[in-house]
C-alpha cells in the first residue's frame, strides 16, 4: 500500500513552529525578492512567498523591475541590499530575461544573506561537503520530507532525473551526504527506463510527463519535483500518478508534495540567515 508523502501537512507544521519562534523575536527577519519582468508563473511564486512569509512574521520587500530594465541597475541593486542591515535574505527569482546574465546577478549576492544558496560560494561548501550559509531550498525540502516519513537513505541506489543547478545537481550532493549511491539522469541519457528500473529512490526534475509504472521497480520510492499543465490547464507533475502509486512504496503528489516544501524550506532558510546575521 502506498504512502503519500504530504508535503502540505509537513509545511503547515514547520511553518507553524517558526511562527512560534518568530513571535518571540523583538526584530524581524526580512526577505528581499528581486522580481524582474511580467513572467505570469513568476508573478505568482512571489506573491506566494510573500504571502506565506508575512503569515508567520517575516517582513518581506518585492523590488519590481520591468523586462527591459538593465543588468547593471539589478546589480546596483543587489549591492545596495548586501549592505543594508535591515535585510537579510536575498533572493532572485529565477528566470531573468535574456539580456540579463543570472550568473552575474547571482554571483554579486553576498553568501550570508543568499537564501536560495545558489552564489558560487555556498554551492562550492555543498560540493565540498561543508555547511553552507543556506541549502538549496528544493533539494533541502525534499530531504525533510524523506526524513519526516523515516525514510532510510544509506546504501540506497538514488536516479535523480534533471541537471539543473537549482534541483538536479545540488541533489547529488545531498544524497552522497547521506551515504546514497546517486546516478543522474538528463536529456541525453540513453535508456532511462533501464536506469529508472534499478532505483530504490526516484526523483524527477524534468517538466514533463515521462515516469511511468513500467520504469520503477516494486515498492521504490518516488519524490515528484515537476511542475507542468496539461491541455485543461490543470497542473500535473512529471510522474504518473494514478498507476504509480500502485507500485511504489512512497510517492509524492503533485500539487502537494515538493511545492509547498520549497517554500517551507524558504522560510527556514530565511529565519536561519536571520539568527547567523544578528
Ligand atoms: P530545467 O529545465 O533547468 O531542467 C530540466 C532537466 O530535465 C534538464 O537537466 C534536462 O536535461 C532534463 N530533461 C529534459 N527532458 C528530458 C528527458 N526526456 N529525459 C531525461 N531528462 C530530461 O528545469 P528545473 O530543474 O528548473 O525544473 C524542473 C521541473 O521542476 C520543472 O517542471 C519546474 O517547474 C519544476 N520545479 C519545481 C519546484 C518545486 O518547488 N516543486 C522547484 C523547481 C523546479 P538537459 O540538462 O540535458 O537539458
Amino acid at each position: 500500500m502506498v504512502t503519500i508523502l504530504d508535503g502540505k501537512k509537513l509545511r503547515d507544521k514547520i511553518l507553524a513552529e517558526l511562527k512560534l519562534k518568530l513571535d518571540k523575536m523583538e526584530k524581524k527577519p526580512t526577505l528581499a525578492v528581486i522580481l524582474i519582468g511580467n513572467n505570469p508563473a513568476s508573478w505568482i511564486y512571489v506573491e506566494n512567498k510573500k504571502r506565506t512569509a508575512e503569515s508567520i512574521g517575516i517582513n518581506s520587500i518585492i523590488l519590481r523591475y520591468p523586462k527591459d530594465v538593465s543588468e547593471e541597475e539589478i546589480l546596483d541593486k543587489i549591492h545596495e541590499l548586501n549592505k543594508d542591515d535591515n535585510v537579510n535574505a536575498i533572493l532572485v527569482q529565477l528566470p531573468t530575461p535574456a539580456h540579463i546574465s543570472k550568473e552575474n546577478i547571482i554571483n554579486i549576492i553576498d553568501p550570508r544573506k543568499d537564501v536560495d544558496g545558489f552564489t558560487p560560494y555556498n554551492t562550492g561548501k555543498l560540493f565540498s561537503g561543508e555547511k553552507p550559509f543556506a541549502y538549496p531550498c528544493t533539494p533541502k525540502g525534499i530531504m525533510l520530507l524523506l526524513d519526516e516519513y523515516n525514510i532510510n537513505i544509506d546504501g540506497k541506489h538514488a536516479v535523480i532525473v534533471g541537471r539543473s543547478n537549482i534541483v538536479g545537481k545540488p541533489l547529488i550532493q545531498f544524497l552522497l551526504n547521506r551515504n546514497a549511491t546517486v546516478t543522474i539522469c538528463h536529456s541525453h541519457t540513453k535508456n532511462l527506463a533501464d536506469i529508472t528500473k534499478t532505483a530504490d529512490i526516484v526523483i524527477s526534475a524534468v517538466g514533463e510527463k515521462i515516469i511511468n509504472e513500467n520504469m520503477l521497480k516494486p515498492n521504490c520510492i518516488v519524490i515528484d519535483v515537476g511542475i507542468s499543465k496539461d491541455a485543461a490547464g490543470k497542473i500535473h507533475g512529471d510522474v504518473d500518478f494514478e498507476n504509480v502509486s500502485k507500485i511504489a512504496s512512497y510517492i509524492s503528489p503533485v500539487p502537494g508534495g515538493v511545492g509547498p516544501m520549497t517554500i517551507a524550506s524558504l522560510m527556514l532558510n530565511t529565519v536561519e540567515l536571520f539568527e547567523l546575521n544578528r
